[in-house]
């Protein structure tokens, strides 16, 4: 079995850059130490499953910072091939990936894992359980966790609606992954998603959840790039 990684990051992270005033793209922020994005490739490439860590740029990305990369070693390929959303970022990213790894003839069975630039705090041990637990499922799966919080749904007032119950509802993560034929098949077909996993969802399939935790967090806001920070400083020492 073959695992591939594709990281698109071809975002201008415009929530983050309203909030922050940095005109820099959010997974370039500095974060412990490092560009917020080399984490989750430092990750990917420390994965011994993991073959090839393709990571999908915009093609007028003037930030990427080649000489910290260089860290990660032979793995990582760098893609200028972004799209104008995430998915055709990651559908771009995929036909590119297949160009790239010329020297093999057919990569549609290999799995592929999408991970999010924003997610800095991924461990290889979340990458290694996502993928015993998704096995050979041929609907793939994502890591995710259960909703903890009561969910109300909003009026347009700002007033509560009507509260929704949270039993069965999990918060979607990455890595999500699925064979590489299938997903491409899937995004072309549902170009409009925000995540791999509802594209699966739009050819009938029920994609599995593997259950992560909440330290996986996505950087949106300023607040969660000091959260992230504080992860990454203090992963490992007791809780107290
Ligand atoms: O904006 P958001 O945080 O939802 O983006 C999720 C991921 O998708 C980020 O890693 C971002 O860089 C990437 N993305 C992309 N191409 C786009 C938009 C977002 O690769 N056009």
């Amino acid at each position: 079995m073959t695992y591939l990684a594709l990281v698109p990051a071809a975002g201008s992270g415009s929530r983050m850059g309203a909030l922050s005033g940095r005109a820099l793209p959010k997974q370039y922020l500095p974060l412990a130490g490092q560009p917020m994005i080399w984490h989750a490739l430092a990750t990917l490439c420390a994965t011994p499953a993991i073959d090839h860590v393709f990571v999908v740029l915009a093609p007028d990305d003037a930030h990427w910072p080649a000489a910290a990369m260089a860290t990660l070693g032979p793995k990582l390929h760098v893609l200028r091939c972004g799209g104008d959303t995430r998915a055709h970022s990651v559908a771009n990213g995929l036909r590119a990936m297949a160009g790239e790894l010329g020297e093999r003839m057919d990569i549609g069975n290999d799995w592929v894992l999408v991970h999010d630039a924003a997610r800095p705090c991924l461990t290889v041990a979340m990458v290694e359980n996502l993928i015993a637990e998704v096995g050979e499922d041929d609907a793939g799966g994502l890591l995710a966790v259960p909703v903890a919080d009561t969910l109300k749904r909003a009026d347009e007032n700002g007033r509560v609606r009507q509260t929704v119950p949270r039993d069965g509802l999990w918060q979607a993560q990455t890595p999500q992954m699925f064979r590489h034929r299938l997903l491409l098949d899937a995004l072309d077909f549902a170009p409009q998603v925000t995540d791999e996993a509802s594209a699966i969802e739009t050819l009938r399939l029920a994609p599995r959840l593997v259950a992560a935790d909440a330290s996986n967090l996505k950087v949106t806001y300023p607040l969660d790039l000091q959260l992230a920070e504080w992860i990454l400083q203090n992963r490992g020492k007791p809780c107290r």
